[in-house]
């Protein structure tokens, strides 16, 4: 098989549309823009420069709890005296943004820095964040990342390390629960699912679930194999999402608008959907090529094709993983 001409066959999306769609929603990262392959231009650096003109919209969602969206993955804001605490950091060129729209909900600084995976997307402005008073909490297998030079295979792009300051230093196995701000968080890890370093966030009190990469609200995800994702883990992870809130529950996705326990069902659906098509597709032995050229992902992609990760795109990397 070889996924780079595969990659190349179909027309991916124009640079000239991925900059104007990161802007408006934020599956800016983790993609596969094929069209960017052929051309050899890093989608990391594309982002970094969509990054630097994005426009940040913020929403107050229940309690001292808001979300920032425009910049890499959604950020959660919880607000409150003992100083502001971030799940994710957004993308270091639109601080000056993400710093206006911090200002606009409370005065106090950030005191406390979550990320839910490893992702460039998510961890950015780890270190700006950090140089301005953030401790940084994440999984173990987070700090493990950021520390080496890691290759994503998927991005075709080999992240350097991270500075020192970008590095979590505030590391879990399982489970973790803070209590700040008049309220708790519990934080929760996820076996291998979208890397092997994700964790959800919880904000108990306001019944607020952050599910990181496990569910990208309307689109296609991308799956990091080259760090433990997989198709069938980020379904485990899709399925427990599922399994865990209500219908009150408010869910912000690592990508997409804030969903609710409906929107988590479709997007399990959507995984298991195309998971057992292109399963069954693989076992008749038909190669990586002929499998994205039967369509397995046609019934779908009018509903989750249309951003950065379009079906064959999808249909490729569930295909290295059944
Ligand atoms: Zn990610």
């Amino acid at each position: 098989m070889n996924t780079t001409n595969q990659l190349k066959k179909s027309s991916g999306i124009s640079r000239r549309h991925f900059l104007a769609s990161s802007g408006l929603a934020t599956a800016a990262m983790c993609f596969a823009p094929r069209r960017l392959f052929a051309e050899y231009v890093s989608p990391v650096l594309i982002i970094r420069e969509a990054a630097a003109t994005a426009q940040i919209t913020v929403t107050k969602l229940r309690g001292n709890v808001s979300v920032l969206e425009g910049s890499g993955g959604n950020i959660a804001v919880l607000t409150g005296r003992d100083g502001k605490l971030l799940v994710e950091a957004g993308i270091t060129g639109t601080r000056k943004r993400i710093t206006e729209a911090l200002a606009s909900l409370s005065p106090e600084p950030v005191k406390h820095l979550i990320n839910t995976h490893w992702h460039f997307d998510h961890t950015d402005g780890n270190e700006w964040l950090h140089s301005e008073g953030a401790e940084i909490t994440a999984h173990e297998n987070t700090r493990k990342h950021l520390m080496v030079d890691t290759r994503v295979e998927g991005w075709k792009f080999t992240f350097p390390a991270s500075p020192v300051g970008a590095l979590p230093t505030k590391l879990f196995k399982t489970d973790y629960k803070l209590d700040i701000n008049g309220t708790t968080l519990a934080l929760k890890y996820y076996p291998p699912a979208h890397t092997d370093s994700d964790i959800s966030v919880e904000f108990t009190d306001a019944d607020i679930l952050h599910v990181a990469d496990t569910c990208w609200n309307g689109y296609y995800p991308f799956i990091d194999y080259s760090t433990g994702g997989s198709i069938d883990g980020s379904i485990r992870a899709a399925e427990a999402n599922v399994a865990r809130v209500t219908s009150k529950t408010i869910i912000i996705p690592g990508h997409g608008p804030i969903a609710n326990k409906q929107q988590l069902i479709e997007f399990r659906d959507m995984l298991m959907g195309v998971r057992d098509k292109v399963a069954d597709l693989k076992k008749q032995g038909r190669s990586l090529d002929e499998v994205v050229e039967a369509k397995p992902t046609a019934d779908y992609d009018a509903k989750w094709g249309g951003f950065v990760i379009d079906g064959g795109t999808f249909a490729s990397l569930v295909y290295q993983g059944v």
